[in-house]
């Protein structure tokens, strides 16, 4: 029988990954998509025409349990979120409601009509914070800096509430940071890609950067999403903390991707202050170890090859006409 895949947040770049690997698997796969983001659903491009989009409030527990009941899935991915950290200073509450507004409502709905939908729960690895001892795992304590990873703990323990006192089988992934050329411009990542392809294009000159000794654990988003759905397949219901287990510098970052084209970075990248974030020398990065062992899985892209990738994919964009050449700061 079909099984059915529920995604909040389809139409971002994890929602994209996530559900070409369902399509491929046999899955029907449904996106809830609020009313007003319809337009979004064209950057799912080809997989446009074969997911099905229900247009939902994801803000009413009414919709979203009618959703439910009607598609009955095997497996909800809730993935709906503001993708840019910064930013959930701007709309602290907003940024609640739909991260654990979201999650609450779907696992009461699951609950509420008794189904044995496995729930999964798109964590990151903003819950811990300022962490005091690197690398992390699903053990380590939780001290999320800002109203993201406030709102992403929140929802952790409503779905662990959920696991422990109503027996769902429901997990978070913690995800570290996970890049594609699906990223939107304004992660760094992304805009050293798309600046490395502009500059050599000869459609700019400069890239202004920030810290360039900030350290993230980087992979690639169509890894991460093989993590999610291994999860949902396992005997048992657990958290894991999923990244590569790497630690690379924006300084590193800028480096690969300048050589990607033959460019010698240090003649086009300055730093310019005000792009620095404040407390940055936690050092945030995953221990896999438990997912390797229990669902194994290992990241099959290495951080050379993600950037070499993304370079590659903005420069056919540029010469498409189909990206601006400035990405966001
Ligand atoms: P985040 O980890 O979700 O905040 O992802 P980002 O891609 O926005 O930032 C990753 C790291 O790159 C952080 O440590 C930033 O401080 C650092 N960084 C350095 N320069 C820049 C910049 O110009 N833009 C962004 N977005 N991040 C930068």
């Amino acid at each position: 029988m079909t099984k059915t895949a529920l995604i909040t947040g389809i139409t971002g770049q994890d929602g994209y990954y996530l559900s070409h690997l369902l399509l491929g698997k046999g899955y029907r796969v449904v996106g809830l998509v609020p009313p007003e983001r319809q337009s979004s659903v064209a950057k799912l491009d080809d997989l446009a025409e074969q997911v099905e989009i229900y247009s939902v409030n994801l803000t009413s527990a009414e919709a979203l349990t009618q959703a439910v009941e009607q598609l009955q899935p095997a497996e909800i991915y809730n993935l709906a979120a503001p993708s840019f950290v910064p930013a959930s200073w701007d709309d602290p509450l907003g940024t609640l409601d739909l991260i654990t507004g979201t999650a609450t409502r779907l696992l009461s709905a699951t609950r509420l009509l008794g189904l044995p939908t496995r729930f999964y729960q798109a964590s990151s690895s903003e819950i811990f914070g300022e962490v005091r001892s690197a690398p992390q795992t699903a053990e380590t304590p939780f001290r999320p800096k800002n109203p993201y990873g406030a709102a992403k703990l929140h929802a952790h323990w409503t779905m662990v509430h959920h696991r422990d006192r109503y027996g769902l089988f429901a997990c978070s992934g913690i995800l570290y940071n996970h890049e594609s050329p699906r990223r939107p411009p304004q992660f760094v990542t992304r805009k050293i890609a798309l600046a490395a392809a502009a500059i050599k294009l000869g459609l700019r000159d400069r890239l202004s950067i920030g810290n360039l000794e900030a350290k993230r654990d980087w992979g690639f988003a169509g890894d991460h999403v093989e993590a999610m759905w291994r999860m949902l397949q396992a005997d048992t219901a657990e958290d894991y903390v999923i990244g590569t287990g790497v630690l690379h510098t924006v300084r590193n970052l800028v480096e690969t991707a300048f050589s990607c084209v033959d460019l010698d970075w240090q003649k086009y990248v300055e730093t310019d202050p005000t792009l620095v974030r404040e407390d940055e020398h936690f050092q945030l990065v995953a221990d896999p170890t438990k997912a390797k062992n229990n669902l194994h899985w290992e990241p099959q892209v290495s951080f050379e090859q993600l950037i070499e990738t993304m370079v590659k994919t903005d420069i056919e964009r540029l010469k498409a006409g189909a990206v601006a050449a400035m990405g966001a700061s």
